[in-house]
């Protein structure tokens, strides 16, 4: 009922011409791909080329962040229409990146995530604890914070739009994966906050991704899991011949 999306998000790597030529390989190795919602997300610069490169095919693409802001003086920033008009379908919101080095906060997340979705922008909002955090055992008390927070004030319609990343800050870039059975604890406890939070119906329907070190040796098990519903993946996105095996998560 939920359908899988495996998102590759490129951080500030890939130049232009590095991107399209990455998207034109993906487009045919994972041409026949079906059930699976397939989203690459790379830098600003590339959207609108990358995009054109994938028009028609099985493949979306997503900005790593937005403004809450319509438009005017805002220096560095990028509005919601001007990615939409570059071709994008999906924004990260919270990246740990952009919560720990530039600022954002369950306030700034829950302002660009209402942005998104007044304008159809599809967005994936990360959560996740820090190995301290983790260690002192309030994982619950992080998460509950980062949703709670961040999804503050949805109407049931728009909450059905949300896709979740969890995404525990000492999995990410490190090597190290959260087993299957700790990433899917804590998704069912997101499960539950949203249900708490908007009810069973809605929480049922609303894809929860993990990511940290995902690759294609560990997608399959951590995808066996109940509300497991996908993968936001950062360095095994960056290689056309491992994206394509994270996609291909159910043929092998
Ligand atoms: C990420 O950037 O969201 C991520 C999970 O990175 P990695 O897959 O490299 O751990």
């Amino acid at each position: 009922m939920r359908t899988p999306i495996i998102a590759g998000n490129w951080k500030m790597n890939k130049t232009i011409s590095e991107a399209v030529s990455f998207a034109s390989e993906l487009k045919d190795r994972v041409a026949g791909v079906k059930n699976v919602d397939i989203v690459i997300c790379p830098p600003f610069t590339a959207l609108a080329k990358i995009a054109d490169a994938l028009s028609g095919s099985n493949i979306k693409v997503g900005a790593q962040n937005v403004c809450w802001e319509e438009k005017g003086a805002f220096t560095g920033e990028v509005s919601v229409a001007m990615l939409l008009e570059a071709g994008c379908t999906y924004v990260i919101l919270g990246h740990s990146e952009r919560r720990a080095m530039f600022g954002d906060t369950n306030e700034t997340v829950n302002k660009k995530l209402k942005a998104a979705l007044r304008n159809g922008l599809l967005p994936i909002v990360c959560v996740g604890e820090t190995l301290e955090q983790r260690e002192k055992g309030v994982t619950q008390d992080v998460i509950k914070g980062h949703v709670q927070g961040s999804l503050a004030g949805l109407s049931e319609e728009e909450m059905k739009k949300v896709i979740i990343a969890y995404e525990p800050v000492w999995a990410i870039g490190t090597g190290k994966t959260a087993t299957r059975q700790q990433a899917q604890e804590v998704h069912l406890y997101i499960r539950n906050l949203l249900s708490g939070m908007c009810g069973k119906e809605v929480s049922d329907g609303v894809c929860i991704l993990y990511g940290g070190s995902v690759k294609p040796e560990n997608i399959k098990d951590l995808m066996a899991e109940q509300d497991i519903d996908g993968g936001l993946v950062g360095g095994a996105s960056l290689k056309p011949d491992s994206f394509e095996k994270l996609v291909k998560f159910n043929e092998r």
